[in-house]
Formats: C-alpha cells, sequence, structure tokens
C-alpha cells in the first residue's frame, strides 16, 4: 500500500509506541495522585511541558494539553470571545480557507452576535497582508488564520500577520496542524498568541493535542470538572499520549531540513510529471507550501472516481481534507482560491511523510496519467469540452 495521505494522518512510528508502553503499564498513576507513585507521572508530566514549551521557544506554563486540533481551535477561539464579550469587542477576523475546526466555531459565535470577517485568499492560496490591515477595527478581539493549509499545504505570511496583530493590539491566534513538526516555529518571532497542534499529524497519537497561550491571555475553561491544566482543561491527563507526543515531536524538529528537502525533491518531482496531464492546474502557489504537499485539480473528472481508481492500485490519496469527504460538496479551499465547481470537483491532494520512498512517487507518476485518461474517456463532461460543446476552464 502506498500511503499518500499524510494530511488526515499518520502512521505512529515504532519509537513513539515503543515510549509510551510504560506509560500504560509501568507508570500508569494519575498525575494528580498524592502519593510517590503520582508524583512520578506529575514529574513526566511537567517534563513534556516543558519539552514541547522548548519547541516552539515558549514557556512552560503557556503549554496545555488538550485531545488534539479540534479542542485546541474551539479553545482558543471561545476564550478570545469571552474576552471580546468583556471588552465590548466582538469582531473577528479570519479568511475563507481555515479547517472546519475553526469556521465552524465562528459560525456559532455569529449567532451570538459576533461579526466574522472572512478574508479572500489570493488564487496563489495565500492572503494579502493589506487585506489583514483594512479588516482590522477597534472592535476587533482576534485574528484566527491558519499557519498552512491542510488541503493546499499554502503557507501564509505569519511573521507579518503577528506583526499587523501586535500594532493593532488583536489576539492572534494560529491552526499550525499541518504546519508543526514541518515547519520551525518560534513563537515569539513570529508573534503568535494561541497557537494549535495535534500530536496524530505528525507520527503521534491521535487524540492528544496542545493549546499554546502566551502567559497574558486568559483561557476560559471550557471543559469543566477538576484542577488539571492549571483549571483551564479538565479531565485526567493521556500520560502515555502526551510522551508519545513529545517524543513526536523532538523526532520530527531533529532532521527537520534534510527531510524537508527530501520530500521536496520527491513532491516536485509530482509536480512536474503530472503537470504533463492536459487541463490541469496546479492548487496554490508551488514554492510558499509544505514540502509534503501536493495538490492538483484535472478537469473533465470526478475526485471521487479518481480516488477510487487510485485505491484499487492501492494507493491512498484525498481530494480535499478527510472531513469533508463523503459530501458532494465540492472543497470550500479550492472554491476560495477561485476554482469553478466543475474543476473543484477533479482534485487530487497527495500528502507526503518522511517514510514515502521515491519508487512509490514513481508508481504514482505511473497510476495517475493511467487513470485520469481513462475517466476521460468515459466521461460525458470531457467528451463536450473535447468537441467545443463546452469551454476549457484549465
Ligand atoms: C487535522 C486538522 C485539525 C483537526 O485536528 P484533530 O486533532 O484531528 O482534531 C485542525 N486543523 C487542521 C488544519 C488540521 O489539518
Amino acid at each position: 500500500m502506498i500511503y499518500l495521505d499524510n494530511a488526515s494522518t499518520t502512521k505512529v512510528s515504532d519509537k513513539v509506541v515503543e515510549v509510551m508502553v510504560p506509560y500504560y503499564s509501568e507508570v500508569y498513576a494519575n498525575c494528580s495522585s498524592l502519593h510517590e507513585f503520582g508524583q512520578k507521572a506529575k514529574e513526566k508530566l511537567e517534563d513534556c511541558r516543558q519539552r514541547v514549551a522548548r519547541v516552539f521557544n515558549a514557556k512552560s506554563r503557556e503549554i496545555y494539553f488538550t485531545s488534539g486540533g479540534t479542542e485546541s481551535d474551539n479553545q482558543a477561539i471561545l476564550s478570545a470571545a469571552q474576552i471580546g464579550i468583556r471588552q465590548e469587542k466582538k469582531h473577528i477576523i479570519t479568511t475563507k480557507f481555515e479547517h472546519h475546526a475553526v469556521l465552524n466555531v465562528l459560525n456559532k459565535l455569529k449567532q451570538q452576535g459576533f461579526t466574522i470577517t472572512y478574508l479572500d485568499v489570493n488564487s496563489n492560496g495565500i492572503i494579502k497582508i493589506e487585506d489583514l490591515e483594512k479588516a482590522i477595527t477597534p472592535q476587533t478581539v482576534l485574528v484566527s488564520i491558519m499557519f498552512a493549509n491542510n488541503e493546499i499545504g499554502t503557507i501564509q505570511p505569519i511573521k507579518e500577520i503577528g506583526r499587523v496583530c501586535k500594532e493593532h493590539k488583536v489576539l492572534f491566534h494560529t491552526d499550525a496542524v499541518q504546519a508543526v513538526g514541518n515547519e520551525k516555529i518560534d513563537v515569539d518571532e513570529l508573534g503568535i498568541d494561541m497557537l494549535s497542534l495535534s500530536a496524530h499529524k505528525f507520527h503521534g497519537p491521535k487524540g492528544v493535542g496542545v493549546l499554546y497561550a502566551r502567559s497574558n491571555v486568559p483561557l476560559t475553561q471550557f471543559i469543566v470538572g477538576g484542577s488539571q491544566e492549571n483549571n483551564r482543561r479538565a479531565g485526567t491527563e493521556n500520560l502515555p499520549g502526551i510522551v508519545g507526543m513529545v517524543a513526536a515531536l523532538e523526532a520530527a524538529y531533529k532532521d527537520l531540513d534534510t527531510k524537508n528537502q527530501r520530500l521536496k525533491k520527491m513532491r516536485d518531482k509530482l509536480f512536474d510529471e503530472l503537470s504533463k496531464i492536459p487541463h490541469s492546474a496546479i492548487n496554490g502557489d508551488r514554492e510558499h507550501r509544505l514540502c509534503s504537499n501536493f495538490s492538483m485539480c484535472f478537469e473533465g473528472i470526478e475526485g471521487e472516481s479518481l480516488l477510487l481508481l487510485l485505491s484499487d492500485k492501492g494507493i491512498c490519496a484525498s481530494s480535499g481534507s478527510a472531513c469533508t469527504s463523503g459530501s458532494l460538496a465540492p472543497s470550500h479551499v479550492l472554491l476560495s482560491i477561485g476554482r469553478p465547481h466543475e474543476v473543484a470537483h477533479g482534485s487530487l491532494r497527495l500528502t507526503l511523510s518522511r517514510y514515502t520512498t521515491e519508487d512509490e512517487i514513481n508508481k504514482v507518476i505511473e497510476a495517475v496519467p493511467q487513470v485520469v485518461a481513462y475517466l476521460r474517456s468515459i466521461s460525458p463532461v470531457w467528451d463536450e469540452l473535447e468537441k467545443g460543446v463546452r469551454k476549457h476552464v484549465i
């Protein structure tokens, strides 16, 4: 099986499983227990917190363990909303192509009287910093813009966004779920106030993540119960998961540059070769994107059929994000960069990981043109395009 769906989730590395096991079977005490055994678990928890902080140049007390990216996004945005309510600032700025974990929280806030500005994304998949500057008002409490997009991999001008937010004294949250483990992140240098990450996107376990929140940002306790996580997030800490996440995080940054160079080379080969397919287009800027992300549209085909036929050949790909596949609506991300509906349906996303091999990439380069040609040969839409009844869009 050729697994190229790493933006959906990744394989947990053997090393990560290995370091987790003792925290299920040996050091299994509750971090809140006062006995020595519990204190040993607590010590490990705090060691993990410190190690996460070190990766992002943050302080230990600014690291909150959560159940993953979705929870971190919810917690960050809802906390900022509470600050907004107290300060009578009920305006939030985001983009049109955020993950649903951000968009759907904002939809809820809209029902509660918040005004949300959705910034346009350029056809290259990157926002314009002037648009952000223009959108900020005295009522703006939060800017939430993702670090790297989960469908097309484009990286936003985070440092400039951070600078603009600081100038206007507006909080800046970034959903960095796709970027962590792929890009170096220093929260001070980039001016980030809150950041969400999720372990299962970088070879860690599922169901564990982090919310970084700068020490001057008061988080609301929105999962209520015990006093864990400095009273901000109740529930017994998932120590094995956290230990695994930290191991995966440190492993990701240990050889980041060499890994990224390798991935970029394979990714670029995919772009070079698959761009030869007529009436195809790369989604998003080719350079300002994650080294692991390939995304293209092929005119006249259905993404779903493409995926199923690739699946028959043992290739795991995706047409957009896993969360929206299954619905027939075209991806909001591809629409946001200006792809027409009919083209947005014919998209292919391949996301690589450190386990991807050149041999696998070569097999994909062979398979995709065959499948696209076959689907076009049986497509009435393609027939019309070829006969000139319809006009080609790409
Ligand atoms: C995967 C993902 C999420 C959700 O993270 P979970 O840990 O699966 O809840 C949020 N944002 C982005 C950009 C993602 O890729």
